[in-house]
């Protein structure tokens, strides 16, 4: 409604406002013209009426023409369409009953209108309700009257009045003229209705193509940005993978003490770098919704202690107590679950522990709360007695790239991505972390989670093949190496670190020449390279797997990844290599790999 209408406004456009609808829009415009009708054609009759010397019925018109244009001013100064449709509704009910039952008592065409003018009046101004209340107590009186006048019984003490011809062509002609009007003014909002719903909804529908297009776009640049990652990261680990492998080379060739120091700074902060295109790596796929959890079978005790295995050194490196305690009850149960995810959660929490405890004790427990069956659920719990987290930061440390302050990145290091990722991964499996944490005195990492047991033994993948006896060498340097690898830096690399060990290898440039120098040539282990041209590392070695000669067809295989750390295990198994190395790879970790293959006699 317009507020800022003065009294003396007297025109329909300022009391039209934009937020009004269509059809309220019509209704003041059907209003204020038929008030002005109205007035103007009682005003005819209370002439006509009086110069007919009807006195009586001139003063009641006058009152009536008086009711008018005080309900027309109000409503041009107040549109308040509704109230006034009602009282306009009690005048007309009131004019009809009267005419009929008192006045003229008779009911002729005029009577006809302005029933007629009540029905369509009160419809549309008020709705179905009202309309059909006000039709009704309209229409009932006067067919009553009819049936009384009918039978002859219907009489009353007052004279009936005879209207003269000129009062009911006047009457007539306003009855119709608002007849014709309000039906035209609703007809034309009717179809101005249609028109803007015609509209919105084609203004709708380009929206949501709009709407589609842009997601297309940010699907299409979501995707983009995950594979630029994913690339990037391949591309930045095959040269890391030459800084820590050079690193350690001369490491091993007994540097000076100062010589060191450069070099652990070299090493330490080539390995941050990988850690976090691992990271960045893994929370991308997380994000991507890529993540598909497995359901294999594993023993917990065994992995738990997998874990642990380098995380102990690093705790023994910082002079820190370390305690691992896993329940009895799992050393004989083989779980199904997924114990990629599992490591890397359980890694996570354990690392961190060690890295912000400056002294004291890590402890990592792994108990069974409830054996139902076929069903156990453990409990995992990481307590340090580090530095803490203030209450206030909880939240924040397990969002991506947060850590608690300043002073931790500074001193610590790291992504601030571990706990996001291990918050993500639970998640993903409706699982939740609980924290218990007091600055300077510690923190209590845990979480349980639910796994079928399984009747079966437990394949363990790393575990020699029993009918493949260890290959039986006399010394490391009598070995019989085949690298396949693409990359020339990590040939030479390899070559450097092999000769250390006395070994010559013979290199293969891709999956084919590898197959080709497997055939005609004699080897005691290969050394695969998983992304090569011409034929990659897992053909290669399912080539190699299914050849006639069995010495061949089991030579060991160890895969060489630069591959996202979490996912490629499963594959590399798959296709029937033994083992493999993670590149950058630790000297001694490929060198005890190759002992475990080959049987090296002293
Ligand atoms: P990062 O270890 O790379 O900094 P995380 O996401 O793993 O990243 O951890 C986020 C932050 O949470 C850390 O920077 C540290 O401030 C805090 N935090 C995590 N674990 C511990 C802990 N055991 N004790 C104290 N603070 C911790």
């Amino acid at each position: 409604m317009n507020k800022d209408v003065g009294f003396f406004n007297f025109s329909v456009n300022k009391i039209l406002t934009k937020e009004q609808s269509i059809l309220d829009q019509a209704r003041i415009r059907l209003l204020y013209y038929g008030l002005l009708l109205a007035i103007v054609g009682v005003m005819g009759l209370v002439i006509n009426i009086y110069l007919d010397h009807q006195y009586v019925l001139a003063f009641t018109s006058s009152i009536l023409f008086l009711s008018l244009v005080i309900l027309f001013k109000y409503f041009t100064f107040r549109p308040r369409w509704a109230i006034i449709s009602h009282i306009l509704l009690v005048l007309a009910t009131m004019v009809n009953l009267c005419s009929v039952f008192i006045t003229i008592q008779k009911v002729d065409i005029i009577t006809a209108q302005i029933l007629l003018l009540i029905v369509i009046f009160s419809f549309y101004m008020l709705g179905q309700v009202s309309g059909m209340f006000y039709s009704l107590v309209n229409l009932i009186p006067v067919l009553l009257f009819q049936i009384l006048e009918y039978d002859n019984n219907y009489f009353i003490g007052v004279k009936p009045m005879v209207l003269g011809q000129s009062t009911i062509i006047i009457a007539g002609c306003a009855n119709f003229i608002l007849i014709i009007l309000m039906n035209g003014h609703f007809y034309t909002a009717f179809i101005r209705s249609i028109r803007q719903l015609r509209a919105t909804a084609e203004e709708r529908g380009n929206l949501n193509i709009e709407l589609e297009k842009v997601i297309e776009k940010s699907e299409k640049s979501a995707l983009a940005k995950s594979e630029f990652l994913s690339i990037m990261s391949h591309e930045i680990r095959t040269p890391l993978n030459a800084v820590i492998g050079m690193t350690n080379l001369l490491m091993m060739g007994n540097p000076r003490p100062d010589q060191k120091d450069n070099l652990d700074i070299l090493k330490f902060s080539a390995n941050n770098l990988l850690a976090l295109v691992n990271d960045v790596l893994d929370f991308n796929k997380i994000e991507a919704g890529k993540v598909v959890f497995e359901n294999i079978k594993f023993n917990l005790p065994d992995l738990i202690q997998n874990v642990c295995g380098g995380l102990k050194l690093k705790a023994e490196e910082k002079e820190l107590t370390f305690k691992v305690s896993v329940d009895p009850v799992l050393r004989d149960k083989v779980l199904i679950g997924d114990p990629t995810r599992l490591s890397q959660i359980v890694f996570n929490l354990i690392s961190n522990a060690i890295k912000f405890t400056p002294s004291g004790t890590v402890w990592v427990t792994v108990k069974v709360l409830e054996d139902r069956h076929n069903i156990v659920n453990v409990r995992f719990s990481i307590k340090d007695t580090g530095i803490g987290i203030e209450k206030e930061n909880l939240a924040m440390i397990f969002e991506p790239f947060t850590q608690e302050s300043i002073t931790t990145t500074r001193q610590y290091g790291g992504t601030g991505l571990g706990l996001a990722i291990v918050k993500r991964l639970l998640e993903l499996q409706h699982l939740h972390m609980d924290v218990i944490t007091q600055p300077g005195e510690g923190s209590e990492f845990a979480f349980s989670m639910e796994f079928t047991v399984s009747t079966e033994v437990v394949p363990s993948p790393l575990a020699p093949n029993p009918l493949q006896v260890p290959l039986q060498v006399d010394s490391m340097s009598n070995l019989r190496v085949l690298i396949a690898e693409d990359n020339m830096v990590n040939v030479m690399l390899m070559k450097k670190l092999f000769s250390k060990w006395g070994i010559s290898p013979t290199i293969a440039e891709n999956g084919e020449r590898a197959i080709e120098m497997v055939q005609y040539g004699n080897f005691d282990i290969i050394l695969m390279d998983l992304q090569m041209p011409v034929l990659n590392g897992f053909d290669a070695a399912m080539e190699i797997r299914k050849m006639r000669d069995p010495k061949k067809a089991n030579i060991p295989i160890i895969a060489l990844t630069a591959s996202a750390l979490y996912d490629i295990k499963e594959r590399v198994f798959n296709s029937g290599m033994n083992d493999y190395v993670s590149k950058p790879f630790k000297p001694d970790e490929l060198k005890e790999k190759m002992q475990n293959l080959v049987e090296i006699l002293g």
